[in-house]
């Protein structure tokens, strides 16, 4: 099961595996009252990366239900603010200040890949962030913010797959190797960070048109 939060900052998802309950990323700080009301109990927080608009409500609500935050190793550093993310060009510029307005709260995690999902596949893709994850189960993934869907301008219903900003990626060609990756699975459901979910078919790769550096 994978089921869609209404949460403020990204799409936050709360997955089932074999009975334990977990929340895949939290969005922008101030979360926790939307998840008082649609969550029951939690067995931990599940991190794709460490992006602000991801991991913004994770100290809260893991407080809360008295849960770990788990996350990939490499994403460690900027959950403990040991590390600071960049962000370049206007907008870039612009969320950094925001941020900054309403802080991120600093979060111990835990290494993501000695949780043992038992239905879930952890897949490391490196590129947006060093420790940037999706989470495979069959057909269907979670993949945070590897690619994004916009909705077409002027015409409804329609959506275009989008890959991640190169301004907010930490190493651009790492981010087209674990597109490929990506596309190596397709057709794939996916759900992402940022915009709905679609069937993602081989095709789409040739349509993103990224540039490798
Ligand atoms: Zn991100
Ligand atoms: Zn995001």
């Amino acid at each position: 099961m994978i089921r869609k939060l209404n949460f403020k900052g990204c799409n936050c998802y709360l997955i089932d595996d074999s009975g334990k309950t977990y929340l895949v990323d939290t969005g922008t700080p101030g979360n926790l009252k939307r998840a008082k009301k649609c969550i029951g109990n939690l067995d931990g927080i599940i991190l794709t990366h460490a992006h602000y608009d991801h991991a913004g409500s994770a100290f809260e609500i893991s407080e809360f239900f008295s849960c770990e935050v788990y996350a990939h190793i490499a994403e460690h550093p900027y959950l403990e603010g040991r590390g600071e993310f960049q962000f370049n060009g206007f907008v870039g510029r612009m969320i950094k200040r925001l941020e900054s307005l309403r802080p991120m709260k600093l979060i111990q995690a835990e290494d993501v890949e000695k949780l043992r999902l038992r239905e879930f596949d952890v897949v490391h893709v490196p590129g947006h962030t060093p420790g940037s994850i999706m989470l495979l189960k069959g057909n269907e993934a979670i993949v945070g913010d590897l690619i994004r869907l916009r909705k077409k301008r002027f015409i409804a219903g329609e959506y275009v797959v989008r890959p991640s900003s190169r301004n907010f990626n930490w190493n651009q060609s790492e981010y087209v190797k674990s597109l490929e990756k990506l596309g190596n699975l397709t057709p794939l459901k996916v759900y992402p960070g940022h915009g709905v979910s679609i069937t993602l078919e081989r095709s789409f790769m040739e349509g993103l048109g990224v540039r490798r550096r």
